[in-house]
């Protein structure tokens, strides 16, 4: 540290300060040669792997970020040009979000780079910071910004931005997209009948139901309000489609819920629509969501527990799953 800090008493108390501080903080020269790091540099090194005897004056700074093997190569690359641009002084501040997971949990760190305000040679200040917890939290808002409430599965803001999305790769590897929509039927008497928790709880037994078949990456499970829910599944044929809908059928007919029914009941059944469509110039997703809706629309008037499915608009053929 030398007499940079004043007295030896002062660098004594200052180099205290710093070593305690939980950000890894080193400074270097506008070689990017490190001059001085603080203790939680040195803790942080040892932690993961590092050896003890490493002596970190005189290293090049950035050589460490090419060998850096915690990291992304891209994200290697954008931080050594972040850096060169405050040592050349092109930019007056560099900071870089990234990844960096130890083998047993998922890290994030925060990397500044600042100019020191010194007379003489050119000195930086180099931080890394743990920014995990921000990381998670954020995660965790995102999540549940998607996520419904009551059932688990995706909502329909999700489903309406993945909807987006996929038609636009549909439309560009001429991919098939499929939408199924689902209402149960008579929901309201389940309701009425044993209360708005045997509702609650028949919502979220369906949806899982839906979940356990949005398998792929891009398929999407979603509430998409009341007691519709909605399945969303590109790359994936009508016919696929149609079977999947039987399959989901089944399953929430052998689930252990019963529809109210005067003196009787009977298992709780689902009317189903299906829109399949290849996206394509003069198309919108809008086509795709009011194909699926006709169809549903069908699969009520005609009685209900039943499948539904609409040919480019127009819904074709008409299945009671017994
Ligand atoms: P249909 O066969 O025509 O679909 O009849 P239905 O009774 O299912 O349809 P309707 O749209 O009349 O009723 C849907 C009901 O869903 C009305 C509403 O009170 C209820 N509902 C909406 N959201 C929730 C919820 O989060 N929990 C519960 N338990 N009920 C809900
Ligand atoms: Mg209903």
């Amino acid at each position: 540290m030398g007499s940079e800090f004043g007295n030896d008493s002062d660098s004594g108390y200052l180099k205290s300060v710093l070593d305690a501080l939980p950000d890894q903080i080193a400074v270097i020269n506008d070689s990017s040669i490190i001059e001085w790091v603080n203790g939680a540099w040195d803790r942080f090194y040892l932690e993961n792997g590092g050896s003890p005897d490493t002596t970190w004056s005189g290293i090049s700074y950035l050589a460490c970020c090419q060998h850096d093997s915690l990291s992304e190569e891209s994200e290697i690359s954008t931080l050594i040009h972040g850096v060169r641009s405050v040592l050349t002084q092109s930019s007056n501040r560099f900071d870089f979000a990234y990844p960096c997971d130890s083998p047993t949990e998922r890290r994030w760190f925060m990397m500044s780079v600042v100019p020191m305000a010194l007379e003489g040679s050119p000195r930086f200040v180099v931080t890394h910071r743990n920014i995990t917890q921000e990381k998670l939290a954020q995660e965790q808002l995102k999540e549940l910004a998607v996520t419904d409430a009551l059932t688990g599965i995706h909502n329909r803001r999700y489903f309406n931005e993945q909807l987006d999305l996929e038609w636009r790769r549909g439309e560009r590897n001429r991919h098939e997209l499929s939408l199924i929509y689902f209402d149960i039927d008579f929901f309201k008497q389940i309701n009425d009948t044993f209360g708005h928790v045997a509702g609650d709880q028949c919502l979220t037994a369906v949806s899982a139901t839906l979940k356990h078949y949005a398998r792929r990456p891009g398929d999407v499970a979603a509430r998409i309000g009341g007691d519709e829910l909605a399945l969303l599944l590109p790359n994936t044929s009508r016919y696929s489609a149609e079977t999947i809908a039987q399959r989901i059928q089944s399953e929430v007919a052998e689930l252990d819920m019963v529809l109210p029914l005067g003196n009787s009941s009977a298992p709780v059944t689902l009317s189903i629509g299906i829109a399949s469509m290849l996206p394509r110039r003069g198309t919108g997703q809008c086509d795709l969501l009011v194909a699926a809706d006709d169809a549903l629309y069908n699969a009520k008037r005609n009685g209900r527990n039943r499948i539904s499915i609409a040919s480019e608009g127009l819904p074709l053929d008409l299945h009671k799953v017994s």
